[in-house]
């Protein structure tokens, strides 16, 4: 802060809009060079999303899941972040507004900020449903199910409970892709865990619905056998073919006329551009995201950037990538190292995705992956290794102790912690030994 109160930023920063995976690295390459940089976020913390179902299902606490921009940015002193919801962007211009009326801008802009729940339209599901997108999202859906187990399950030890309506712990997931696949394993999991430990007399019904003909629909058909045979052994009821027609407090009702009681509608259901995004001024293609140039640049926009979630970028054939981590990550560094370029006054080069493969941790002892560029499909622990060895990767950018992460997954995939995850507030934490400080403040009712 300056003596007046203003906030002080470097000269003629790049200005990177979201510390997601995309926005922290290209802040990183830039911060290793010493070039400046400012960081917007609405959150004091990265939030690392591929955790965020262990969250939701009491395997996690929050805070591991989540790092403080502040603690990823120690030894980065030219990386000044600001923690403030951006309400407004002038790509053309390179600025972006704060909540407060500040106006931050720069030589480069980079959008960075990521996506945000489709509910494509379906009444009721932006009121009733639970995304699962954030650390917030993850902990909301976490103190919705404890809540209602709290309520409706025996004590531990008793069976004292009465028998609550039809539906009222039962778990609708919407979507059949990676999140909606592994959130349905581990609810399964959960619901499993109730019943050994004796708070439910049987597991409460997990019912997971796609419009598609199968699960994990971009990995090959050993694996759409592989998740829908793992799900069904777990008990999740499996509907394909079938979308939600609308989403209610304590039903849910298909496209094919059915109603299922239930007041936990779990969505994992599409993704589009964050709403910022929108209203940029930058030309957007599907999902609402930014459509960049192979360099990831916007074109017609010199200077600004768009990468991770909030892009369509293309991949070597032409298709757009995924939104995946490794393409947020990747691509956030490499445009990182364009707007050196350019600073530099050497010319940009084209972002080459190094494709680690596609890959779903559906439980404990279950996870399928496709590896290599030519996606040869593994199975159980071969799948898991991989998983691991991509998602260490993917924490790194924000964790240094990566050792504690390999040795919690190892943990979590092998062995069953049904005696902790009785929706515990204290699961099995990931063995961070983070100081005070290095842990983030997360507020649920944000
Ligand atoms: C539940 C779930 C599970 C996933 N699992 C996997 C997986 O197993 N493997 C994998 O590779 N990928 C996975 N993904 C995808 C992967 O997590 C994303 O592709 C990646 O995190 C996108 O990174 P990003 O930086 O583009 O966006 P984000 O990580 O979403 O970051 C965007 C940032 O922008 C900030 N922001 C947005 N709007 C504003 C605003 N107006 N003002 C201030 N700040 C703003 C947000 O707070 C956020 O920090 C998963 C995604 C989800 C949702």
């Amino acid at each position: 802060m300056t003596a007046d109160g203003a906030v002080d930023l470097p000269q003629d920063p790049v200005v990177v809009l979201g510390g997601g995976l995309a926005g922290v690295a290209c802040a990183h390459a830039l911060g290793d060079a010493g070039e400046p940089v400012v960081l917007v976020d609405r959150n004091d913390y990265h939030q690392f999303q591929p955790l965020l179902y262990q969250v939701a299902t009491s395997q996690l606490p929050a805070e591991d899941v989540a790092r403080p921009h502040r603690v990823i940015f120690h030894k980065h002193p030219t990386v000044r972040v600001l923690t403030a919801e951006a309400v407004a962007v002038d790509a053309a211009a390179h600025r972006v507004t704060l909540g407060d009326g500040t106006e931050v801008a720069g030589s480069h802009l980079v959008l960075a900020a990521g996506a945000q729940p489709e509910f494509f339209g379906v009444p009721g599901a932006a009121e009733h449903a639970f995304p699962l997108y954030s650390v917030v999202d993850a902990e909301r859906l976490r103190r919705h199910l404890h809540g209602l187990v709290r309520e409706h399950a025996h004590a531990p030890g008793t069976k004292d409970a009465p028998e609550p309506p039809p539906g009222t712990l039962d778990v609708v997931v919407v979507g059949g892709g990676p999140t909606g696949v592994e959130t349905a394993g581990a609810v399964a999991e959960l619901m499993a865990a109730l019943t050994r430990t004796g708070r439910l007399a049987a597991p409460a019904r997990v019912v997971l619905v796609d419009r598609g003909t199968v699960l994990l629909a971009p990995f090959t058909d050993a694996a759409h056998h592989y998740a829908h045979g793992h799900l069904t052994s777990v008990g999740v009821e499996v509907r394909l073919g079938t979308g939600v027609a609308a989403v209610h407090a304590e039903r849910v009702e298909l496209d094919d006329g059915t109603a299922i009681p239930t007041r936990t509608v779990v969505w994992g259901g599409g993704e589009s551009a964050a709403p910022i995004v929108l209203g940029a001024g930058v030309p957007t293609g599907r999902g609402g995201r930014v459509d960049v140039a192979a360099d990831l640049s916007v074109p017609g926009l010199p200077g600004v950037y768009a990468v991770g979630d909030a892009a369509n970028i293309p991949g070597p054939d032409g298709r757009t990538l995924p939104q995946l981590g490794s393409v947020a990550q990747q691509s956030g560094r490499a445009a990182g190292a364009n707007v050196l370029r350019e600073r530099r006054g050497v010319p940009t080069e084209p972002f080459r995705y190094k494709d680690k493969g596609i890959m779903a941790m559906i439980g404990r002892n279950a996870a399928v992956a496709e590896v290599g560029h030519r996606h040869h499909t593994v199975e159980g622990p071969v799948a898991f290794a991989a998983w691991l060895g991509v998602h260490a990767m993917l924490l790194s950018g924000a964790h240094s102790k990566t050792d504690a992460f390999l040795s919690w997954a190892w943990d979590y995939f092998d062995r069953d912690h049904s005696a902790l995850v009785e929706m515990t507030d204290a699961p099995h934490r990931i063995a961070w030994e983070d100081t005070t400080a290095d842990v983030p403040h997360i507020d649920p009712g944000a």
